[in-house]
């Protein structure tokens, strides 16, 4: 705690009045230290792919073996691919953090966010012989008032996810309900499961369980911390249910017309 106190004199050269201004240095120094981790987290897992590519490319250069051309290259854009979703959820994120109130919101349908999220997913599903089942339910066609691709992108996140960190041909559950006041999204797997006391920091920036495990899938570390922040703008609640061994289930509850209140409210401010 650092206090700085101030004499204000008059012009007969008596104290007049005192001004108190009181920092808290801890909470200050707490929030320097999150920035140097992360940039120290930034440059780790932007390092790993730079050497990898670095030295691939050398080795390229060096040989003329069909069968290792083809392999050096196949990592070459593994590790390519592995730096470009470093940047996008870096970018996505800080948009996230600093647009937190402008993020566009549109009326839609649950079809379209749950189509989106099917389409993003499904390859990667086919890739592992595991099944993607949904179930959506809104059974008096309300409107949505969110924005679609950010809510896609979030049930993305946490579908890739739960297929993951599961076993290879197993089944992962996406239910959608829709309410006249809530949008209620549920992913639930039967993979590893999360310990209970890192239930909290899992959704931390570039918090992993198990990091070679994440990294061997391309994982960035970030997946979660965004999802954070979409079910944030949205001003809705974010839990998870998980067992170790058992499987794990993400809820994302939002308002049906979150935006339009907020935006109506202040407008009604604004006159
Ligand atoms: P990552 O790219 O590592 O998957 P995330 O932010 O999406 O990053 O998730 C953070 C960590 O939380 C993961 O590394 C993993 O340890 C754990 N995790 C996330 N989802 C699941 C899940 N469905 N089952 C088990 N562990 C999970």
């Amino acid at each position: 705690l650092r206090m700085v106190t101030c004499a204000v004199r008059s012009g007969e050269g008596l104290i007049d009045s005192v001004v108190l201004s009181i920092n808290d240095m801890t909470e200050l120094k707490h929030l320097e230290q999150i920035r140097k981790d992360f940039v120290a987290n930034v440059s780790h897992e932007l390092k790993t792919p730079i050497t990898s590519i670095a030295g691939f490319a050398e080795a390229l250069t060096e040989t003329k073996k069909p069968e290792e051309i083809e392999h050096f290259s196949k990592i070459i854009s593994r590790q390519a691919n592995r730096m470009r979703q470093l940047v996008e959820d870096l970018l996505l994120l800080s948009s996230l953090e600093q647009e937190q109130h402008k993020a566009s919101m549109s009326w839609t349908t649950l079809e379209q966010i749950v189509g989106e999220t099917e389409e993003a997913c499904t390859y990667r599903f086919e890739e592992r012989g595991s099944s993607l089942q949904i179930t959506s339910s809104n059974p008096e066609n309300l409107l949505l008032y969110v924005n679609e691709n950010l809510i896609a992108q979030a049930l993305t996140n946490l579908v890739i996810n739960a297929l993951n960190y599961s076993e290879a041909g197993s089944k992962v559950l996406l239910s959608a309900t829709v309410s006249e006041e809530h949008i209620t999204f549920s992913i639930q797997d039967h993979g590893i499961g999360i310990p209970k006391d890192v239930q909290d920091r899992i959704f931390e920036r570039f918090y992993r369980v198990d990091a070679a495990r994440s990294r061997s899938q391309g994982g960035t570390g970030l997946g979660l911390s965004i999802v954070k922040h979409i079910v944030q703008v949205h001003g809705g609640r974010l839990s998870l249910e998980s067992e170790v061994g058992k499987g794990s289930t993400f809820t994302i509850m939002l308002p049906r017309m979150g935006g339009q209140l907020k935006d109506l409210q202040k407008r009604s401010e604004e006159l």
